[in-house]
């Protein structure tokens, strides 16, 4: 492993990084922005404006070589046979495939959970999390949008655990793919999955957009990346309830108040 060889990878990695944030933003931004019709529950209450939307892609792609260098430092450790990621699934036991899958998301989420916490302590927010407040109804390209100092403190996590656990890089590839998604989804104004779903067996114990818009109209609630468990342990779980649009009702159908 070189010192060339993890700036080159930085930059290509940055260039992918970037890509796919554009990509996978810019095509949930127009299914439920370009269109007229949207795509399941309507949450925010105003259309993202072309100002906020370029101060959510300017702090993303600010983001994209922070979270390239680490995984540049581990692709390149990987390629010297310096890391825990392997290739052939069938190397570990097949079972550590979702087993490590949901174990990283729980990691994952355990990290954000406590990290978010403190970026939105009144001494840390203004300059560690702001940007990715700029504005209460946010837009698709929020998902990625986060001061440097947030970014450096999550961007780590995943390349340090490729040292400490047997990882599959297919396996990775499928979690990175779900961070995007989720990621997106959860900042793009609209619950795109049915609301009975959301507040279902299993969806309620998911972090789905009516959740995640929440914590950016009321910030003391709602600090979880996947899974509600840590803000329903520690209190600051909140999900608005479920009001009918009828003919002059609110434009935005979800009362945010707290549940009982
Ligand atoms: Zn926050
Ligand atoms: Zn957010």
């Amino acid at each position: 492993m070189t010192a060339t060889g993890v700036l080159v990878s930085t930059f290509w990695l940055s260039l992918i990084i970037g890509a796919r944030y554009l990509l996978i933003a810019g095509g949930v931004w127009w299914a439920v922005w370009g269109r007229s019709t949207g795509v399941g529950t309507r949450l925010n209450r105003e259309r993202p404006s072309r100002r906020l939307m370029l101060h959510e892609i300017k702090f993303s792609l600010l983001s994209t070589p922070i979270y390239a260098f680490p995984t540049a430092v581990a692709l390149e450790a990987w390629k010297a046979g310096g890391t825990m990621i392997y290739v052939d699934p069938g190397e570990w036991p097949l079972w550590w495939l979702p087993v490590s899958f949901l174990l990283l998301l729980v990691i994952q989420d355990t990290h954000y959970y406590w990290t978010h916490r403190l970026l939105h302590d009144r001494r840390v927010f203004g300059w560690a999390h702001a940007a990715h407040h700029r504005a209460r109804d946010p837009s698709p390209f929020a998902s990625f949008a986060f001061d440097p100092v947030e970014a450096v403190l999550t961007a780590w996590l995943l390349p340090v655990l490729a040292f400490m656990l047997p990882l599959n890089i297919w396996m990775l590839a499928v979690l990175l793919a779900v961070m995007t998604v989720t990621a997106v989804m959860n900042h793009c104004g609209w619950e795109m999955w049915p609301q009975r779903w959301v507040r279902g067996r299993i969806g309620s114990q998911l972090i789905t957009a009516t959740h995640h818009s929440r914590h950016h109209t009321h910030m003391k609630t709602n600090f979880g990346l996947y899974f509600r468990v840590w803000d329903r342990l520690c209190g600051t779980d909140a999900m608005p309830a479920l009001v009918e649009r009828g003919p002059g009702g609110p434009a935005n159908p979800l009362r945010t108040t707290r549940e009982p």
